[in-house]
């Protein structure tokens, strides 16, 4: 009996010595030699890959402590809190949109000195230091310490149809692609605070909102469940999965559900899904150079944010799958920011170091917000496309679509680069109906390209700015 629990304790000694071992080893795999450094450009101390509240609160520590950070902000500038409408948890604050409160967060660590760019870093190489990032457009930059913010993605269902309709009436973004459904029957799958809170995006517009849940109760909280409830058009049905979308190969018209206990199928007709089923974490990027776990969440280390690699660091909902609060993914970030320059102090980095090595920062230029026109009125448009001997380029855009928000800084960065051979133009939807009546705008963002006063080609998607300079160069 004595001799067995011995056996056992150390088994489990020894494993306990491995996994240190392990992360250890991992801790230290990459060598940090200072003078490699030397004459280097494009070094950016701190790296921020993510502009949610996680990555702006890293940045807004290590600006004010002094280092030179970059926030790599892809897509999606400010985080999935631009798409929610109202936050009402967020301490001290009240009741703020999701929108409002990153506007303000990015403006404050702009302030601060933080650098925020539009590029997306498309790779990482974390086996060497300084680590070196890709950005969308084709630069290389030497980071010496990398803070992952990249927070985490809608998840989708994976059924028949649902890639086929993907943007011809299913979608994850209920602020973006409520007003599309004026008059109109949706359905809402999920049963958690997202799908609840989708409802009461569409209640404007939809006529019959179903949300449909899986179990037999919901995720959501009580108090948006009483908000959804008091809306008129809103039905629960429960036991339910959807497993087929349906349509006309233009657009939604159907979908096939089952109820799961005595496995009936039948067809509900409906206009429009809306997924509301969880997130994803984003870390495709690093999967194979961070150690995650089963559900693909980057591990961090105690009570720090610390990664498997030295000098790489996790916050928010990339690395917790637990509390999935702006509010924690702040605080993570926090954390991020103090561990990533204790990194840094650790390692002898200073500003002294900085000149002495002759290190250039990598300091993107400002875009010069005038490349693109704003359009007023219809003449003005007829007038600009009619003489314009150049490609036009026309963005459509609403203020409260937050994709097409997003977009805006890319839109303005690809107009700068081609400036003097195509002309970029916005158009605010909601500020000149008529253009959008006119040229028959049946969803946005959407971009048209006119070439001698042709319509060349209309784009409905949301566009990377690589995939934006792509769509230029074609008309070209
Ligand atoms: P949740 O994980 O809370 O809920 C997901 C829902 O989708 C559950 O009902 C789940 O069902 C269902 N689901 C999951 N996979 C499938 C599938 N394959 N088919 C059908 N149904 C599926 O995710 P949320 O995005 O709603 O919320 C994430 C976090 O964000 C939560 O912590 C939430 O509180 C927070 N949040 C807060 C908001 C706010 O404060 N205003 C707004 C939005 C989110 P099942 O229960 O069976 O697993």
């Amino acid at each position: 009996m004595y001799k067995k629990i011995a056996i056992a304790g150390l088994i489990i000694l020894v494993m306990a010595v491995m996994a240190t071992g392990f992360w250890y080893y991992r801790q230290h795999s990459v060598s940090i030699v200072m003078d490699s450094l030397s004459s280097a450009d494009n070094v950016v101390p701190v790296a921020i890959i993510g502009s949610g509240p996680a990555g702006l609160s890293a940045a807004l520590y290590t600006t004010r402590l002094g280092y030179h950070t970059v926030v790599f902000e892809g897509h999606k500038p400010g985080g999935q809190l631009t798409e929610t409408t109202y936050v009402e948890n967020w301490p001290g604050v009240g009741k703020v949109l999701g929108a409002e409160l990153m506007k303000r967060q990015r403006a404050y660590v702009t302030h601060l000195g933080a650098v925020l760019v539009s590029d997306t870093i498309v790779k990482v190489d974390l086996t060497r230091w300084p680590f070196v990032l890709y950005t969308d457009d084709g630069k290389n930059i030497l980071a010496l310490s990398v803070i992952m913010a990249t927070g985490s993605a809608p998840r989708i269902k994976g059924i028949p149809g649902e890639q086929q309709y993907w943007g011809k009436g299913v979608t994850t973004c209920a602020l973006c692609d409520a007003p599309f459904y004026k008059g109109k029957r949706v359905i809402i799958i999920g049963g958690g605070d997202t799908a609840l809170e989708q409802a009461t995006q569409i209640a404007p517009y939809a006529k019959q909102i179903t949300i449909v849940v899986r179990k037999d109760r919901l995720r959501a909280s009580a108090s948006l469940y009483e908000r959804v409830k008091a809306l008129g058009q809103v039905s629960f049905l429960f036991n339910h999965d959807v497993v087929a979308v349906n349509g006309d190969g233009a657009w939604v018209t159907g979908v096939d559900v089952v109820d799961v206990r005595t496995k009936q199928k039948r067809v509900l007709t409906i206009d429009g899904v809306f997924l509301a089923i969880g997130h994803e974490p984003r870390s495709d990027l690093v999967a194979q150079q961070l150690v995650c776990d089963s559900a693909g969440n980057i591990k961090v280390y105690g009570r720090s944010q610390a990664t498997s690699v030295r000098g790489v660091f996790a916050a928010g909902e990339v690395e917790d799958n637990v509390y999935r609060q702006a509010g924690v993914a702040a605080g993570d970030g926090i954390k991020a920011g103090i561990d990533a320059a204790r990194f840094l102090t650790e390692i002898g980095w200073a500003d002294k170091r900085q000149r002495e090595l002759g290190v250039q920062f990598f300091a993107p230029k400002r875009v010069v917000e005038t490349a693109v026109i704003s359009i007023h009125s219809a003449q003005e448009f007829d007038q600009l496309i009619a003489k314009s001997d150049k490609p036009v380029v026309v963005d459509f855009y609403a203020q409260h679509c937050p994709s097409c928000m997003h977009m805006l800084p890319a839109f303005e960065a690809v107009a700068q680069q081609f400036a003097g051979d195509a002309i970029f133009v916005k158009v605010d939807t909601m500020r000149v109906p008529a253009l959008e009546a006119q040229w028959k705008i049946e969803r946005i963002p959407c971009f048209l390209i006119f070439k001698y006063g042709q319509l060349l080609a209309r784009y409905y998607a949301i566009l990377s700015k690589v995939q934006m300079i792509d769509m230029v160069r074609r008309a070209l």
